[in-house]
């Protein structure tokens, strides 16, 4: 894939994450001002877009915790031709997936009846949010990923590194296979 010709097209992505990892990528300060001049930012969480574009790289903040974010992050990848996992809850599920070990009715109760300060009950009807998936799950477990970058959040200087080599059509390569 030749990702240097012309700007790069860029998107990311929030599924069940706190936003820290976007937080992140702010911290990159200046650097920000070197990678505008050589990429299109096409989506991100202030966008909001229905349909995903199609991109070159995308950046995943956060794991896939109900039926919209599993069917996004399918979109994203039809239409990403580098998919970048961005911190441990897309990594691993981490903190999104601590909910694991309870049941949705349980998290539901505990979030909407017991520790709401008006009881509304859990939200049904015109009030729809998207269904919780039974289980939590990583980003790798539902759609290819093609670099995993750690921590919580990743480190701003890893992001820029990543972003830098990718740029300048140089991935890194470990054992046949390409790790952030
Ligand atoms: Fe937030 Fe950490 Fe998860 Fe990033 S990895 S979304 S900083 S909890």
């Amino acid at each position: 894939m030749d990702l240097v010709n012309g700007k790069v097209r860029v998107a990311t992505v929030w599924l069940g994450g706190c936003s820290g990892c976007h937080m992140s990528l702010l911290d990159m300060d200046e650097r920000l001002l070197e990678l505008a001049s050589r990429i299109e930012l096409c989506a991100s969480p202030l966008t909001d877009c229905k349909d995903f574009p199609e991109v070159d790289v995308t950046l995943v903040e956060g794991a896939v915790a109900n039926e919209e974010h599993l069917e996004h992050i399918r979109q994203v990848r039809e239409k990403s031709k580098v998919l970048i996992c961005l911190g441990d809850c897309a990594v691993t599920g981490n903190v999104t997936a601590m909910r694991n070990a309870y049941g949705v009715s349980e998290c539901l109760d505990l979030a909407y009846r017991e520790n709401s300060a008006v009881v509304i009950g859990v939200p049904e009807g015109n009030l729809v949010v998207p269904k919780l998936l039974d289980r939590v799950m990583p980003v790798h477990e539902v759609v290819r990923v093609d670099f995993f970058l750690q921590g919580c959040p990743p480190d701003a200087d890893a992001i820029y590194s990543l972003l830098a080599q990718l740029l300048d059509g140089n991935p890194p390569v470990s054992d046949g296979r390409r790790f952030g």
